[in-house]
């Protein structure tokens, strides 16, 4: 597992790689040096579940001003869903969203996808389709 990239492959599919605090087990992501609950310095990589709920989203209807999730061309700006999606043990990450915003509801289950974008690699939920 790398200890830079957010995604890691080495379980199969994409998984985003957060952090585990080795003192009260708090998990975290993005990963960060000391954990954000009880400030110790004993934060370890982990894997995330690739699969989760949608907790909360919106569409984001005009170009973002900055990365990550800026457009290529405002002119070819499609509108894209941003949610919160709750994993298995109660983390929340917030992410883009592939797939039509109309099929969106909160509760559905989503899954994490990779996509690219401007030449960068951009992790994202998507409906699990059944
Ligand atoms: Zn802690």
């Amino acid at each position: 597992m790398s200890d830079e990239a957010p995604i890691d492959y080495s379980t199969g599919g994409p998984r985003l790689v957060g952090g585990r605090c080795g003192d009260c087990d708090e998990v975290m992501f993005p990963r960060r040096d000391r954990c954000p609950r009880c400030a110790a310095s004993t934060v370890t990589p982990c894997l995330l579940p690739s699969r989760g709920t949608l907790w909360t989203w919106t569409v984001q209807g005009f170009p973002p001003p900055s990365p990550p999730y800026m457009a290529v061309d405002p002119e070819d700006f499609v509108p894209f869903g941003v949610g919160y999606v709750e994993l298995p043990g109660a983390l929340r990450v917030e992410s883009r969203l592939v797939g039509d915003p109309r099929e969106f509801a909160i509760g559905m289950e989503v899954e994490l996808v990779t996509i690219e974008l401007a030449g960068d690699e951009l992790f994202a939920f998507a409906p699990v389709r059944r």
